[in-house]
Order: structure tokens, then C-alpha cells, then sequence
């Protein structure tokens, strides 16, 4: 589904991004991890599309097409689902509201009719039901005064309405408990199809006790310095990152 070689990526001239690959496969779910300072949300931004970053060298391809090309925009309609690029508050401006058009937009250009007021309804109703969301979150302005697991809810909402190919998700350390934790493990588990991706970007060790990631990869100095399945987060979890850091000062 997505491939990433060689990536190296720079913002205001400072090296950040080292050389990435990255292989994910419909149906996988890869966890990034790694030190505070590491790049992990570099790397969230630029599949983002972010504009701050200068990609340097190396490619990344989304279904067979060059990714790096497309802007944020291209890239939702394409099927990708970044979490962190509605994280913004529009006051007056509903969930609901908002997901009409994102909807509409993606259909659009898909070449599918829009969906009219019935049938973007029945959607709502079900995908409601599927993760677990009050009506009363969806009619409140989108992300304002919401509390980190009323965002984070609202955000697996999104991603359930919106029906990605590939979700990336940065989770980052800043004001979530453990309850939000756990919604946007939730909202991964259920959402996961053999059909569809999800890249999570993670701080949290916990986060991975609830997801299932497939992969999970150690993140440093902007090298994927290791790989491994889940056990190697537990391993992270029990040990710290001091090993890693001590094997690769030693190569
Ligand atoms: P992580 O998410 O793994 O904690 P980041 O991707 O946020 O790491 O940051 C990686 C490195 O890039 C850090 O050294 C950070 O200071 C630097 N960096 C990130 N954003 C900027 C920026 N806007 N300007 C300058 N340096 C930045
Ligand atoms: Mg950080
Ligand atoms: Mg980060």
C-alpha cells in the first residue's frame, strides 16, 4: 500500500529524516516508536504533507503513486487519514457539518455522487454505533472546548465516517490520559479491515497493550534502527531505549 525508501527530510536546513523504509501492506498495522526527539512526528508530518519540510532524497509511493507529488488535500481524497490534520477548533462549524463536506469531497473526487441528507444520516447512525460517540459531541463546533478524550473520539469518528485506505495517527505525549489512550486503541481494533492500513505513531509504550500493531519499529535519530512484531514493544516497555542506543553506538 505504502512504500517508503530511503526518505531523508530537513526542516530549516537541519537534517531530521536520515534515510527511512518503510513497507506497510493492506491489512497490517505498524507501530513507530522511539526516543523523544527522534523524528517520529517528522516522519507523520511529511506523509502529512506539511509544507515545513524539505524532502531531500528517497521517495514514497501510496498505491503505486508518487505520494511527495500530491498536497494534503490529493492525499485524504486518495485515501489517507491523518489525524493530526483536523485537530484544529472551527467555532461554529459542527462535526457533522464538517464530515459532510470532507465526504462529499472525497466522493467527488473518487467520481461518486455526493450523499444526499438520507443517506449521510444512515452513515452517521451506523458508524455512531460502531465506535461509540454521542450525538451531543457531533452537533457541538468541531474540537472546541473538547476535552483530550472528546478529541480523540471525535477523530476515530472522523476516520470511521471517512473510511481510509491508510490511517496515521501521531499519538503524542501532551494531555492524554489513559481513557483516551484506550479510545483511540479501540477505534484502531474496530476499524482494522484486511483492506485497509494504519500507521501509529506513538510515545506511549501503554498505547500498544490495547493496539495489536503487527510491526513495530524503533525509531532514532532519523533511522528505523529496528523492527521487530509486538513482543518488541514489550521488550521497549521492560528495558527503555538505553540498549538500543547502545547498539547503535556500537556499529
Ligand atoms: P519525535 O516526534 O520523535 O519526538 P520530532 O519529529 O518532533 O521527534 O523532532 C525530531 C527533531 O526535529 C528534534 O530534534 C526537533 O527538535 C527537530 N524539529 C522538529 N520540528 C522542528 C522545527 N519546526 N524546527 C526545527 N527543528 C525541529
Ligand atoms: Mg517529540
Ligand atoms: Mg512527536
Amino acid at each position: 500500500m505504502i512504500s517508503i525508501k530511503n526518505l531523508h527530510a530537513s526542516i530549516e536546513d537541519k537534517e531530521i529524516l536520515k534515510g527511512i523504509d518503510l513497507e506497510v501492506k493492506a491489512g497490517e498495522v505498524h507501530a513507530i516508536m522511539g526516543p523523544n526527539g527522534s523524528g517520529k512526528s517528522t516522519l507523520a508530518s511529511v506523509l502529512a504533507g506539511r509544507e515545513d519540510y524539505e524532502i531531500t532524497e528517497g521517495s514514497v509511493t501510496f498505491e503505486n503513486e508518487d505520494l511527495l507529488e500530491l498536497s494534503p488535500e490529493e492525499r485524504a481524497q486518495k485515501g489517507i487519514f491523518l489525524a493530526f490534520q483536523y485537530p484544529v477548533e472551527i467555532p461554529g462549524v459542527s462535526t457533522t457539518n464538517f464530515l459532510k463536506t470532507a465526504i462529499n469531497q472525497v466522493r467527488e473526487a473518487r467520481g461518486q455522487k455526493a450523499l444526499d441528507a438520507v443517506h449521510f444520516l444512515k452513515l452517521m447512525k451506523e458508524k455512531m454505533k460502531l465506535v461509540d460517540i454521542d450525538q451531543a459531541l457531533l452537533s457541538r463546533s468541531l474540537n472546541e472546548g473538547f476535552s483530550g478524550g472528546e478529541k480523540k473520539r471525535n477523530e476515530i469518528f472522523q476516520m470511521a465516517m471517512l473510511e481510509p485506505k491508510l490511517a496515521v495517527l501521531d499519538e503524542t505525549d501532551s494531555g492524554l490520559d489513559i481513557d483516551a489512550l484506550k479510545i483511540v486503541a479501540d477505534g484502531v481494533n474496530t476499524l482494522k479491515t484486511k483492506d485497509t492500513a494504519t500507521i501509529v505513531v506513538t510515545h506511549y509504550q501503554r498505547l500498544l497493550e490495547y493496539i495489536v500493531p503487527d510491526y513495530v519499529h524503533v525509531l532514532y535519530q532519523g533511522r528505523i534502527v529496528k523492527s521487530g512484531d509486538k513482543s518488541l514493544a514489550f521488550e521497549l516497555e521492560e528495558k527503555g531505549y538505553d540498549w538500543i542506543k547502545e547498539e547503535v553506538a556500537a556499529i
